[in-house]
Formats: C-alpha cells, structure tokens, sequence
C-alpha cells in the first residue's frame, strides 16, 4: 500500500511517499518545491519525479494522499477530505489565516489532478481531543467559546510519535499500543500501571511542549491559533490579551499591521533583532550581542514554564523528550533548559548531551531520576499511517 503525504505550504510543496508493503513501513520518495507559483504543476512535477523515480507505477498505485491538515470547526481525528470537511476548514480560517486557506486550495487541485485517489487529513488538533478540559477552556464568555476561542493544542503528528516512541524506548509497549490505536479506540486501549509520564518538547522553526500521561496529550502550550505558546522563529508566542489593542492605540498601527509584526517580525528574530534561525542566534550570542543573548533566554525560560506546568500536573514524569530542529540538534538550549533541575531529579549527562545530535539517545545522566531523550520526530509517517488505517478501517 503506497501513500504520498503532501506538505502544502502557500508558496511550497513537499512530499513524501512510503510504502506499507508487507507490513514494513518504507519510505520511498521524498521532495519538493519552493516559491511555487503554479501549483497543479507543482502537482503535476511530484507526480512525474515519482514516476521517473520508479517509485509510482501509476495513480492506480497510489492507495491515498495524507495531508497534516491544522484546524477545522467541528471536525479532528483521522478524516476523509470531503467537501464537508474542507468547508468546516474554511469555516475556521481566522484561526489558521497562514495554513488553512493555501491547504483548503491545495487539497482541492489534488482533488481535481487524482479524483479516484482517497485523501485523507490527519488534524494537528487530534491529539488533544482527550485532553481534560479545564485544561484547553480560557476564561472567557461562553459566546467566545462557542466561536472556538479555546485551546486546541497544535504539533499533534509530532507529539503523537513522540508518544508512542518514547513509550517503546520506555519499555512500555502497552502505553504504545494505546497511542497506535488512540484514534481509533478513542483513548480506550487498556494500560498496565504504573502510569507512563511524559513531556514532550517539540523546539524548532515553531515550538511546543505537550504533556502526555498514558499515551494521552493532557494539553499543549499552543492555544487556540499557532500564534501562542513559545516564542517562534518570528511568531510571538504568548502574549497578554491587552497587548494588541495597546499597541494598536499607542504605535498607531492598523490590526492587521499588529497582526502582520506579530507574526513576521516578533519571536526569537525580533528579540534578538540577528534572525530567525537559532543557530546564527547563539553565534551572536557567543560574540557578545546581548539581544540575541536575550531571545535564547527567553525562549529557554519559557521552554521552562511549560515543561514545569506539566511536570506539576502530572506529579511528576519519567521522561523528558527532546525534538524537531532546536530539540534534536542544539545540545547548549538542552543544557540551558535542563540547568540546575538536579533537586527535581532531572539531571543531564554532559557528554552523551553534547554528542547527541538528530539521533534516538538518553542523554540523562545514571542519577537522574527522570530520563532526559532526543528522539527525532517523523510527522509525515505518523500522517501516513493514521491514513493507512482509516482506509483499513474503513474498508472492514
Ligand atoms: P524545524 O522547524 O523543526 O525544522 O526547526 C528549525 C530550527 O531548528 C531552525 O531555526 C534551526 O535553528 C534549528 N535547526 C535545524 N537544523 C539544525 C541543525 N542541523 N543544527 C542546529 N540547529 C538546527
């Protein structure tokens, strides 16, 4: 069973194909296209790479596209792109405004190039629709809630791997097993106690932590839009609700000039005023720019807040995962994070830290109580096979 999973961005398309022949799980294409201006021949070129790679005999040959699609009024999970669905997408492109439109576009020239081809959307909100919900409610007016002002928790793919990888390395393969099955069994698969805590900390281009307890997200530091939480490359993170109207009376901007700053120019580029990626950051760092000094220890003091927030709400946790760009890469945020946690039994080993870079490996130290982890994420393969078995769920 082969299935390609899109990655649409409003400019870009990437790709990856795998196949689960056999019950392996091969991946056998990937790549892709930036600053794309005609998009069905974006289309049309992933195909024919496919083709003239072998790795696609045909449209025939394809059992569906996955897409990691982000929010929808009314709709998570594993789900079939149905013109219902793409509309409950559009009905929430305010909250999404940078990723639901171009994907709602991008689904539909799909659509329109392999209309006999299944396409599938795995929501990064799925992850937390067991979440308890005084853990995803803001205090606001029941008629802001209604409109969808609520947490929904985002990075849902890459914290759903985490959990079932981490769960496995943990040796629990029944925490595992839930998280293989947890859309399916609604979170119902039994667990051996003790319970299985764990913390995972996606840190990249854009960041979050997610508590998970049993192989279920307990909440995320994104709320309702992927605007909050961490301070991202160039989006602002969390910020006071009082903020926006503020500067748009005293700097006298327009909204969606605020909006525009919030998202382009706020961040660890606009902290650190150097860019948006953490590696020229923490070079300036290093040669004394106090700015960029400052947007690393704003980033790790909130990285912090959130890992606290939970390990305080799941009394404790057995493990501490590290992942995505800055998490898998970057053994100084690492250490800066982990940093006199000793007295909480969160202690790294300095050596294993520094010489663990985009590979699977504990990294705590023999006294720690908790196990510190890098684990690097696979989204994509999480999208494909949640498609997988819809389709053989649906099939039986
Ligand atoms: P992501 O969004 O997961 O691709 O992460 C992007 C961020 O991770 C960038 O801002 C980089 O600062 C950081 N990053 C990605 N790759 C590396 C690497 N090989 N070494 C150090 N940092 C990296």
């Amino acid at each position: 069973m082969k299935i390609l999973v899109a990655n649409i961005g409003s400019t870009s398309l990437k790709w990856r194909l795998f196949d689960f022949a056999n019950g392996g799980e091969r991946l056998l294409h990937k790549g892709g296209f930036e600053r794309v201006a005609d998009y069905p021949k974006a289309i049309e070129d992933c195909l024919a790479q496919l083709r003239d790679a072998g790795a696609l005999a045909g449209e025939s040959d394809l059992a569906a596209v996955g897409f990691k699609t982000v929010i929808a009024k009314g709709v998570t999970g594993c789900v079939f792109l149905d013109e219902r669905v793409l509309a409950a997408m559009e009905a929430y492109n305010g909250i999404a405004p940078a990723h639901n439109p171009p994907y709602v576009t991008g689904i539909r020239l799909f659509r329109e190039r392999l209309p006999r081809v299944p396409l599938v959307g795995l929501f990064e909100t799925a992850f937390y629709q067991f979440a308890p919900e005084a853990m995803m409610r803001y205090a606001v007016p029941p008629s802001w809630h209604e409109i969808g002002v609520r947490r929904w928790g985002f990075h849902g793919a890459s914290h759903k791997y985490i959990a079932e990888r981490s769960a496995e390395l943990l040796g629990r393969p029944d925490v595992a097993e839930r998280v293989r099955r947890l859309y399916v069994e609604r979170g119902r698969t039994p667990v051996n106690d003790p319970p299985l805590r764990v913390i995972s900390c996606h840190l990249g281009g854009s960041s979050s932590v997610s508590g998970i307890r049993n192989g279920i997200a307990i909440g995320n530091s994104l709320g309702m839009s992927p605007q909050s939480g961490l301070p991202h490359n160039n989006r602002v993170g969390d910020l006071d609700a009082e903020a926006i109207p503020y500067a748009v009376r005293t700097l006298g901007i327009t909204l969606e000039e605020a909006q525009r700053q919030l998202s382009k120019e706020a961040g660890l580029k606009g902290l650190s005023g150097v860019s948006n990626d953490i590696r020229d950051i923490l070079e300036a760092a290093r040669q004394g720019n106090a700015n960029a000094q400052l947007a690393l220890d704003v980033f790790v003091a909130s990285a912090r807040h959130w890992i606290g927030a939970y390990l305080f709400e799941m009394g404790g946790a057995d493990a501490i995962v590290f992942t995505a760009g800055i998490g898998e890469n970057q053994s100084e945020i690492r250490a800066a994070i982990c940093a006199g946690l000793q007295g909480l039994g969160i202690e790294l080993d300095a050596a294993l830290n520094e010489a663990t870079r985009r590979t699977e490996a504990f990294i705590s130290s023999a006294a720690s109580r908790i196990k510190l982890m890098v684990i690097p994420t696979n989204e994509e393969l999480v999208v494909a096979r949640e498609t997988k078995r819809l389709l053989e769920t649906t099939k039986n």
